[in-house]
């Protein structure tokens, strides 16, 4: 499926192929929150990276998130790059070095009219904020932490590859 996705302010603009477009992943630990979440969670899709084309590149950062073990209290620098827009901050998409013939754009930097997933996977629920009501429909997958399968595998195991 072809995905047309741009900044707020329009100073970025971009298009890219994703086999993988339903917007069912809601991620509700702190960097998705505080960084692109303004109603407790985002949304990433599964794009390919080869395929992305970008208009306006210099208007986009970096951000690498500095995440901590829950457990062990050790601050690590997530491998994973966010890029945003410099100039009106819109979250744009995530591009990970372990993975790099994928990109993760975010749904809500998406124009293109994207599929209505029949059911979705809220993951990292253990950082959801007090305030967020998460509101599962029944046939949700809710994760304490990390899912047990990728954007990819969600979409291959029921058919819905674009
Ligand atoms: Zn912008
Ligand atoms: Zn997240």
């Amino acid at each position: 499926m072809h995905l047309e996705g741009s900044c707020h302010c329009g100073a970025v603009n971009f298009r890219l192929e994703s086999a993988h477009p339903y917007p069912f992943n809601l991620c509700y630990c702190t960097i998705c929150r505080k960084t692109a979440g303004g109603g407790g969670f985002a949304i990433n899709l599964g794009g390919d990276f080869g395929a992305l084309e970008v208009e306006g590149e210099e208007n986009i950062t970096v951000y690498r998130a500095k995440i901590e073990d829950p457990e062990t209290r050790q601050v690590t620098e997530s491998p994973g790059e966010r890029r945003f827009c410099r100039l009106c901050g819109s979250a744009l998409w995530v591009w990970d070095p372990r993975w790099p013939e994928l990109v993760h754009p975010f749904a809500s930097a998406i124009d293109s009219e994207l599929p209505d997933p029949p059911e979705r996977t809220h993951l990292m629920l253990d950082f959801k904020a007090s305030w967020v009501d998460a509101r599962p429909d029944p046939q949700d997958k809710l994760f304490p932490r990390y899912p047990d399968e990728s954007i990819a595998t969600w979409h291959e195991r029921r058919g819905l590859v674009r």
